[in-house]
């Protein structure tokens, strides 16, 4: 098998003296969507930030490309092909939506303008709310405005923190319809959810956090089916 995309090994992240992350290790096959799962506080949120450079972790080796990143500010990895669609969409509600999404394209120069054309293509709403200010959107669209921003820079792999969160059952559809698109242009997706039936579902591979540490990982349509994984993390709906 081919080496994966993105590798993380060991992964401690400390906050003062609360241990988040306590030695997580993971692989992301290319072209694969990896999802990390797990209830709330179990340390998603500071993995992903961990790889995306936006904490410096405490310990452990995050390879990307065969290159060692670890150390690597989130700009440049940005640049490298790592992006992150943050957790709560983080669009600048007092900028346009065209604004928005030229920020997330301030690397990218002479493309800048064909790529915004082409998320406009495949959100046409953003083209329609384009000289609005982000910030009147529902949040469904600011969803996908935050989405759309990353996708402008041409992730290789692109981070979705919680993409999910708060959006009403059929925009939740929307939201997976999309993530399943961008993985059929070959993008590699690692998808972070308490939604972890609805993740799981859509994922190659899952690893599950507890406290800090993964408790179970596979293919994911094999954790869909572990009882133990059902009882614990997925409720028995
Ligand atoms: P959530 O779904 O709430 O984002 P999560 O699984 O992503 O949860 P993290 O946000 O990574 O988990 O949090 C892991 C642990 O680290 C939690 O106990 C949380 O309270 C703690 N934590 C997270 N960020 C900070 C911070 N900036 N300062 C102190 N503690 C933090």
């Amino acid at each position: 098998m081919s080496d994966p995309i993105l590798s993380v090994e060991g992964l401690q992240v400390n906050y003062g003296r609360v241990e988040a992350v306590r030695g997580i290790s993971f692989e992301v096959p290319e072209g694969a969507l990896v999802t990390l799962v797990g209830a709330n506080g179990a340390g998603k949120t500071s993995v992903l930030n961990a790889v995306s450079g936006l904490v410096r972790p405490r310990q452990g080796v995050i390879k990307f490309k065969g290159q060692d990143i670890t150390k690597w500010p989130a700009h440049r990895l940005v640049k490298a092909g790592l992006v992150q669609v943050p957790e709560g969409r983080e669009v600048l509600g007092t900028l346009t939506v065209a604004e928005n999404l030229s920020l997330g394209g301030w690397h990218r120069g002479s493309t800048l303008h064909a790529n915004v054309a082409k998320v406009y293509e495949r959100f046409p709403v953003l083209f329609e709310r384009r000289k609005l200010q982000a910030g009147a959107l529902s949040g469904g669209e600011q969803q996908m405005l935050s989405i759309a921003r990353a996708l402008i820079a041409e992730p290789e792999v692109l981070l979705l923190d919680e993409p999910s969160m708060g959006l009403a059952p059929k925009i939740v559809d929307e939201v997976f319809a999309v993530i399943e698109e961008i993985r059929q242009t070959g993008t590699t997706v690692v998808l972070v959810e308490q939604n972890a039936r609805r993740a799981l579902a859509a994922a190659d591979f899952g690893y599950v956090l507890e406290t800090g540490e993964v408790s179970h990982s596979g293919p994911a349509h094999e954790l869909l089916a572990d009882e133990k994984v059902i009882e614990a993390y997925l409720g028995l709906d």
